[in-house]
């Protein structure tokens, strides 16, 4: 690219007619069965389940066919708290559409690693608390679940701080 192509392409994008649109993009997708299993545990009987390798004993959270560690096949399930400690966390000022539910998410709102107890990983998910100086590694949270599951992530609103 010689100097003047990358000014030129520059100021083409900015000549650029822009056209907003909403689109309405629903879909099915099948969870295959390690989610179909996980997501049913979820829904009716409103437990956590996370894949356990019967090689190693590594339990995932979210479920997933293989092993990272030992590369086997997981065949094991193993009940998880929807208790757990935070690894990491932070807080987002920045407002974005959520894509879970195609609005504004009002900030500040807090987000962080997740161990949940019986997991050897974490997830990643919302926050009730959202003032940095009351948050902490290694502080204990529990999930605040909607009244009625849908059998979906978001069944759980998010994770509010607890003493033990
Ligand atoms: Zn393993």
């Amino acid at each position: 690219m010689s100097k003047g192509e990358g000014k030129d392409e520059v100021k083409e994008e900015k000549d650029l007619l822009r056209v907003s649109i909403n689109m309405n993009l629903e879909y099915r997708w099948s969870g295959g069965s390690y989610y179909t299993k996980f997501y049913r545990a979820w829904k009716e009987e409103r437990k956590i389940l996370g894949a356990k390798c019967s090689s190693c004993g590594r339990v995932y959270l979210p479920p997933r066919l293989i092993c990272g560690d030992c590369y086997k096949k997981i065949d094991g399930w193993s009940e998880i708290s929807d208790k757990g400690t935070v690894r990491a966390y932070t807080v987002v000022y920045q407002p974005f559409v959520d894509p879970r539910t195609g609005k504004p998410r009002p900030v500040p709102y807090g987000m962080a690693l997740i161990q949940l107890d019986g997991a050897d990983t974490t997830i990643n998910y919302f926050l009730e608390e959202n003032d940095l100086s009351k948050m902490r590694i290694g502080m204990r949270v529990q999930a605040v679940w909607r009244e009625e599951l849908e059998g979906n992530i978001t069944d759980i609103i998010y994770f509010r701080t607890i003493e033990e």
